[in-house]
């Protein structure tokens, strides 16, 4: 056959590393080496058994069929009070989307919105999925180090169509102070742009809790706030998500649905019903080992000759500082996989402002953390300056 010819746009995607890191790891562990695993964004708790049993409930009463492209409504009426009472706004039904996971909610919005030339503002160091949507549209990735109402001014222009805000934050574990989204918001009123809030670690925080910009004045009728199930109901692998929006929104992410998906899959919106009308008792339990796991990890990680690392506020990341060991963070990262069996991302997967950086999930065992850490410890103090 002759060799495929990719569109023009292919090359203006990207991977995400932490899939690749996960494949180098485990072919590390075929080789019988032991590797501790902190690349990948997943929480390591089961999906709480009153929601597999909605779903395997609905399975067995039929709902395997095709269902209306915005989600079931019941779903969407759940999704509505929850987003409604969490974030203090009022938000009815139809301005609800659900879809196949929290990423086709950046997808499908970007798509509908940008035109090339369009500037977005986005986090980086960020999730990789922004600036790589961003490209991949044809779009201007406008990088914003942290966001502030001076910083986001600094880089509006005439050509700014969309500002993705992400709090708490992949992945430096940060929560946005709420007198820095207040401040935005009044830098945002005023403006012709959308902004797009990904909340999707809305419920995991350990502080102040995060602020959405669509509570404030003005501002839901310009924002998207994109959350799921992923990681509040530890329901990675279930691919539930949604987005809740303006009225034209939710007709341009209707219209890409049936054009893409159809629908959701019905048995697991069931489940979700469940996960937001039952008992909330899993996830306050997973939100506490979260921070114990916190506490104890980024104590030890500050003992590490050349880390420091801040405390992270809300997800389940930690994002040490690295440059006191001399190294890059991409060979830092390569070396404690190869060297040590310890799996982290280089902060550059997450954007060119991540250098200087590692990131460390902390979704799994507290033991294995501290484990982690000793061998990180073993190995900067052998092989770094
Ligand atoms: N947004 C952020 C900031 C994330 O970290 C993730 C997942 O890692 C997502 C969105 C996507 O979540 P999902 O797995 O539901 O597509």
């Amino acid at each position: 056959m002759s060799l495929m010819k990719l569109s023009s746009r292919m090359a203006r995607i990207a991977t995400e590393s932490a899939f690749e890191v996960l494949v180098r790891a485990r072919e590390l562990e075929a080789r019988g080496r032991d590797v501790i695993h902190l690349e990948i964004g997943e929480p390591d708790f089961p999906t709480p058994r009153h929601i597999v049993e909605a779903g395997q409930r609905a399975l067995a009463d039929g709902w395997t069929k095709y269902g209306p492209p915005k989600g079931l409504p019941e779903l969407r009426e759940a999704i509505a009070d929850d987003v409604s009472r969490s974030r203090g706004i009022h938000v009815g039904a139809e301005h609800v989307c659900v879809v196949p996971g929290g990423k086709p909610m950046i997808f499908f919005p970007m798509l509908a919105l940008l035109d090339a030339g369009d500037e977005v503002i986005y986090p980086n160091p960020g999730f990789p999925t922004y600036e790589s949507m961003i490209d991949f549209l044809g779009a201007r990735p406008v990088p914003v180090r942290e966001f502030t109402a001076e910083s986001l001014e600094r880089a509006l222009t005439a050509r700014t169509k969309l500002i993705i805000l992400n709090s708490p934050q992949n992945p430096t574990g940060g929560v946005i102070p709420a007198a820095d989204v207040r401040a935005m918001a009044e830098v945002l009123r005023e403006r012709d742009v959308v902004v797009l809030s990904d909340e999707i670690y809305s419920h995991i925080w350990f502080g102040e809790p995060p602020l959405s910009i669509a509570s404030l004045p003005g501002m839901l009728e310009k924002t998207i706030i994109l959350d799921g199930f992923s990681k509040t109901y530890s329901m990675t692998g279930w691919r539930l998500g949604y987005g809740v929006m303006p009225l034209a929104l939710v007709d341009a992410v209707n219209k890409l649905m049936v054009n893409s998906n159809s629908c959701t899959a019905s048995f697991t919106q069931r489940a979700a019903i469940a996960a937001l009308r039952g008992p909330q008792d899993d996830v306050t339990a997973m939100v506490n080992e979260f921070r114990r796991r916190r506490d104890a990890f980024v104590e030890a990680l500050n003992g590490v000759p050349g880390f420091r690392c801040p405390l992270p506020e809300g997800a389940f990341y930690a994002f040490p500082n690295i440059e006191g060991t001399g190294m890059k963070s991409k060979a830092l990262a390569d070396a404690l996989l190869n060297e040590a069996g310890v799996a982290s991302l280089s902060g550059t997967a997450f954007g060119e402002y991540g250098e200087g950086h590692l990131r460390f999930s902390m979704a799994n065992s507290y033991e294995n953390l501290m484990r982690a850490v000793e061998r990180i410890d073993g190995f900067v103090r052998l092989h770094c300056r």
